[in-house]
């Protein structure tokens, strides 16, 4: 029997990209966009590329670097400001036999010095580095000496989003590096990120001073995400009952606002068994990265966090995204949830919102000291994911649109799977209004929404009887409404710009310019109704090995579990994530076919020629011992 053992040195002979694909990563095609991207870029022309979280953005400029490096033309630089996921990065492209490294903070002077020769020598393919270290004079006297030398192939800007200052990744650092095609004429660059909207395209365009390179958008839809914007009640609650009927066992992440939340959430999920951990700015640097490392190696970690977890995070697993308190706007949010089925397996998106968030989100617009044009853009950015979470319709229909994208209802979201019952709140919006206005006008300040509410369904609670209020026109005109009723029309209203939410301790109500209309009757309302039912369980097994295994016989699950076993000791001691090593789906391939030869396991994807050499005859063994 001949094994195919591929040196590198042999696919580097034949610089053919489908080889690379196929011989290095063990893909058998490209998705989507890929294919052109990385011709173009191959052939030594600038890029700009758009594609959203997991749709393989790391092959379009690694197989580019790994063509042109056979072709003699020297080593690819990746810029990315993710430290901290550099070595498993490199570690991943290591085991599927490229030579690659990485230069940061975190190496002692003699491994930078080791890598720094392995540079001179052209030994390496791709060399990761943060922005700051490749302004540094000694970085450029490097890049100086390979580019004398023709030797210096292309440069990679990942997360290219990172030099505008609309995101919340901005990078200051990242605007400097308009020195390397200043520097280096003639070197190709390629910028990547998924962020989408038009205001950061132009603006990497503009930074990066990437005018004449072309651009690849590809379709922002990621359809194995299921979306659910479900009204917070008591979102704790609502989010542990999530986890336990959806994803028992499972990996995800779960977005809060601030940091003490995330430290209550992560205790209270901690407390009934789930392995939670906490993650924000506000932790020691090795707590973080402590936990981050948990969460990529182990299975099953939820890590509960700020915004300030998540870029980069390439774990493709992750079964479930949740947010506990509503992000900003629509490029966060889903770039938030698309961390979520990299894989391309079942994996949900999942939002508990409500009046709170409406009001929070507003109020730290309106206090921020911003000018009043960049707080216009951002209010504008606000309502547009108010209505995506108010909305009755498609989810995904109005996300990718937000993308200025096309599509058809999706069939995998919560208003396509359980169409939400309409009730048409224009009459009790208005009488919602008119109370707020007769309050105001009768006591001489305004009041809050727990207060309107028991004037409009004609509760005379103590604060309504000592202001009189029992008095009001409007008294008990809302009583036919329930109070979760009267909570949406609220939301909506605020939503729309019809209310206004102000104050620091009693958030009062005012009426706003928009509130006219709705009163006059101009400007109908429409509500979902509030549903206090859940939608039924799905069927689905509590404790199934996760959805790469779905669809496995009773042997074929043993062979499964047998070889995570397995891939968990090799990625143990290589200090690797276990998907670096081999994903669940190329696991659950293999433990279905059952292999007996080398050969049974070649274009099974994920298998590379690398990976075949160095682990084919411990999966064999692996597979063998049920058999018994
Ligand atoms: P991004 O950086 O765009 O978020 P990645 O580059 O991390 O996405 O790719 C997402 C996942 O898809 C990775 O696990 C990668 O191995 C896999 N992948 C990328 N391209 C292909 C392909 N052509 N065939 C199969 N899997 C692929
Ligand atoms: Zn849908």
């Amino acid at each position: 029997m001949t094994i195919p053992t591929v040196s590198t040195s042999a696919i580097l002979n034949h610089p053919n990209i489908l080889n690379i694909l196929s011989e290095v990563f063990g893909y058998e095609s490209f998705r989507g966009p890929q294919q052109d991207i990385i011709e173009h870029v191959t052939s030594g022309k600038d890029a700009l590329v758009l594609m959203p979280t997991g749709g393989g953005k790391s092959l379009c400029y690694q197989i580019p670097a790994i063509a042109r490096q056979s072709a003699g033309m020297g080593i690819s630089i990746v810029v990315s400001p993710l430290i901290a996921l550099m070595h498993d990065q490199v570690g991943a492209l290591h085991e599927a036999g490229v030579s690659a490294a990485f230069l940061n903070s975190t190496l002692s002077p003699e491994e930078t010095q080791a890598i720094e020769q392995g540079l001179r020598r052209g030994e390496i393919t791709l060399l990761y580095a943060a922005p700051e270290r490749i302004n540094t004079p000694r970085f450029l006297a490097q890049l100086d000496a390979l580019y004398a030398q023709g030797l210096l192939s292309l440069f990679a800007i990942d997360e290219a989003h990172c030099v505008s200052q609309w995101g919340h990744d901005f990078r200051p650092e990242y605007r400097s590096l308009t020195i390397l095609h200043e520097r280096y004429p003639g070197v190709p660059r390629v910028a990547l990120t998924a962020t989408a909207d038009a205001l950061t395209r132009a603006d990497i365009i503009e930074r990066l001073q990437l005018e004449d390179a072309r651009l690849f958008i590809s379709s922002f839809d990621r359809p194995n995400i299921r979306y659910t914007i479900v009204e917070k009640k008591e979102a704790s609650t609502q989010l542990l009952r999530f986890i336990e009927r959806e994803h028992e066992g499972e990996a995800g992440v779960v977005y809060c606002q601030s940091r003490k939340r995330v430290e209550e959430i992560a205790e209270m999920l901690a407390e009934t068994g789930i392995d939670a951990l906490p993650y924000h700015a506000g932790l020691d640097a090795s707590i973080r990265q402590k936990h981050q490392n948990r969460f990529l190696r182990d299975e099953g970690v939820v890590m509960v966090a700020t915004i300030a977890f998540g870029m980069g995070i390439d774990k493709p697993d992750v079964r479930f995204v949740a947010h506990l308190d509503m992000p900003k706007n629509i490029e966060g949010y889903y770039q938030e949830t698309g961390r979520a089925g990299r894989d391309g397996l079942r994996a949900d998106a999942w939002m508990a919102y409500g009046l709170q968030d409406v009001v929070n989100q507003r109020r730290m617009i309106d206090e921020s000291p911003a000018e009043e044009g960049f707080k216009q853009a951002m209010r504008g950015k606000l309502d547009a994911l108010l209505a995506l979470a108010e909305a009755t319709d498609c989810r995904r229909v109005r996300l990718l649109s937000y993308f200025d994208e096309a599509s058809e209802p999706c069939g995998n979201c919560d208003n396509c799977l359980s169409p939400p019952a309409v009730w048409d709140g224009t009459d009790a919006a208005r009488k919602l209004l008119s109370t707020v206005f007769r309050a105001e006008q009768h006591s001489g300040f305004s009041f809050g929404s727990g207060h309107i509410m028991d004037i409009l369904r004609g509760k005379a609670t103590e604060k309504v009887t000592q202001f009189g209020h029992t008095q009001l026109s409007t008294f008990g005109i809302g009583s036919g409404f329930s109070e979760s009723q009267l909570r949406g029309v609220l939301r909506q209203l605020i939503a729309m710009g019809a209310l206004n939410v102000q104050g620091q301790v009693f958030n009062t109500l005012q009426l706003t310019e928009g509130s006219r209309a709705v009163l006059r009757g101009e400007v109908s309302v429409s509500l979902r109704e509030s549903v206090s039912q859940k939608p039924e369980k799905r069927a689905r097994k509590a404790q199934a090995p996760g959805p790469a295994a779905a669809n496995l016989n009773q042997d074929a699950l043993v062979r499964y579990i047998n070889l995570k076993a397995w891939r968990a000791e090799v990625a143990k001691e290589h200090n690797l994530p276990a998907y670096v090593i081999f994903h669940d789906a190329t696991l659950a391939h293999i433990a279905a076919d059952a292999p007996q030869t080398l050969e049974d396991l070649i274009g099974i994807s994920g298998i590379g020629a690398k990976k075949l050499e160095a682990y084919g005859q411990e999966v064999l063994q692996v597979c063998r011992v049920q058999l018994k």
